[in-house]
């Protein structure tokens, strides 16, 4: 696995750290139990790192040295990829893996790199985007921080790699926008781990008669301030006793004021005056996450654009109804009026009247929240996901060696 900016061992909840992190962890955890040898490579950004983290058996994470060894924002990680690549082709030496898995594009770009150096041996490459840059641009303009040369490369790496696995049906239509093979895109979903996120256990304690719970980064595009605007339409329509906790943001800036996005949103909720019904909790350590997800009457997810979206399965896995824009991966995850309500994206009125309606119904809250545990869990665990990840790579390897794999029992990845 290569994940440049994205470390399994990271926190989560900062700028760059979600999804992605979870993502690559998880799967990796899944595909070592199933019997492959996994190494994830990612940025060494802390010096104290050690070159090698061995998480469980058949499973480590080695630190390559690639631009500072601090903390330096993804999109500003472009420069480094050679260096990256580098540190992957020197670690792999004469014993190149059977195939080499990138998450984003510019690990597809080191992966690609590290996999075709001119006298080595040609490392199949499977690529997961994750995002897109069509997407972030159509959706953020001027705003994307992305580097410009994102345009052409992100492309390139998909015509060049050897199959994509797309998280969700809609990434398929982007990538076919992109001019790339639709026939050599697989799909598998995110997953959620269903050992820590169940509906049995304690809910969190909560201050007020109602909860609405938002989880993420925080980042304009997941549109927090979309479910701040709700509230005040809550409140006209006879919700006054609701407490909206807003997860998220890098350590506890968003509790001290230190980080921006948070100030912006404390700002709205003061000028729409119910500063007094959100809580900006900050970053929530995994432990104690399903506790504060079962403590809610309702998850609300209300992204601009959303390539998957982990955060609304994991409230389905702990039994509480999600509402949700009907964008990206959240309209393969959350099935309208099944496990959740799809509202239309950017909309605060269609959300406050998709809030108003659970919260006036516990039938259909507690109903939802069957359906949604159900779902996560027949559908979206970690091992089930592998399994189609696994499928991927098989259909790789079968392409380019010509032959079908033999089982992959301890094959290495
Ligand atoms: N998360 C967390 N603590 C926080 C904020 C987020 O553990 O304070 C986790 C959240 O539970 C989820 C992930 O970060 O597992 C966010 O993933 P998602 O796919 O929803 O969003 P992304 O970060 O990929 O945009």
């Amino acid at each position: 696995m290569v994940s440049e900016h994205a470390s399994p061992l990271a926190a989560l909840g900062g700028v760059d750290a979600g999804g992605q992190n979870v993502h690559v962890a998880a799967l990796s955890i899944a595909l070592a139990r199933r019997g492959h040898d996994v190494t994830v490579y990612t940025r060494r950004d802390d010096p104290e790192l050690p070159r090698e983290v061995l998480i469980r058996p058949r499973l480590k994470v080695v630190h390559i040295d690639a631009g500072p060894a601090s903390h330096v924002p993804k999109d500003a990680l472009l420069p480094y990829m050679d260096r990256l690549a580098e540190g992957i082709a020197d670690d792999w030496g004469a014993r190149p893996p059977d195939l080499v898995h990138a998450h984003f594009w510019m690990s597809g770009l080191a992966a690609l790199d590290a996999g075709r150096r001119p006298g080595g041996a040609r490392v199949p490459v499977v690529q997961t985007f994750h995002a897109l840059g069509t997407v972030k641009r159509r959706h953020q303009g001027s705003e994307d921080t992305s580097p410009s040369q994102r345009r052409w490369l992100e492309p390139a790496v998909g015509r060049s790699v050897d199959r994509i696995i797309a998280t969700c049906s809609d990434e398929v239509f982007e990538l076919k926008a992109m001019g790339i093979d639709p026939a050599k895109v697989s799909i598998a979903p995110c997953g959620v781990d269903l050992q820590l996120f169940a509906a049995l256990g304690a809910p969190a304690p909560r201050p007020r008669a109602h909860r609405i719970l938002s989880v993420g980064r925080l980042v304009p595009r997941k549109g927090v301030d979309l479910v701040i605007r709700a509230l005040p339409l809550l409140r006209e329509a006879g919700f006054d006793d609701v407490e909206l906790l807003i997860v998220g943001g890098g350590g506890d800036a968003a509790v001290t004021g230190a980080d921006p996005e948070a100030r912006r949103l404390s700002e709205l909720a003061r000028e729409l005056g119910v500063e007094n019904q959100v809580t900006l909790r900050g970053q929530v350590p995994r432990e104690d996450m399903a506790g504060i997800l079962r403590s809610a009457d309702a998850v609300v997810c209300a992204p601009w654009y959303e390539p998957f979206g982990i955060v609304p399965l994991e409230a389905m896995a702990c039994g509480v109804p999600v509402v949700a824009a009907a964008v990206g991966g959240l309209t393969d995850s959350v099935v309208d009026r099944g496990t959740g309500l799809l509202v239309p994206p950017q909309d605060p009125s269609a959300i406050a009247a998709a809030v108003a309606e659970l919260l006036a119904d516990p039938d259909l809250r507690a109903e939802l929240g069957r359906a949604g545990q159900q779902r996560a869990r027949t559908r979206f665990s970690w091992e089930r996901v592998a399994a189609e990840t696994e499928k991927a790579y098989q259909l790789t390897l079968a392409g380019s060696a010509g032959t079908l794999l033999e089982p992959m029992e301890g094959a290495a990845l």
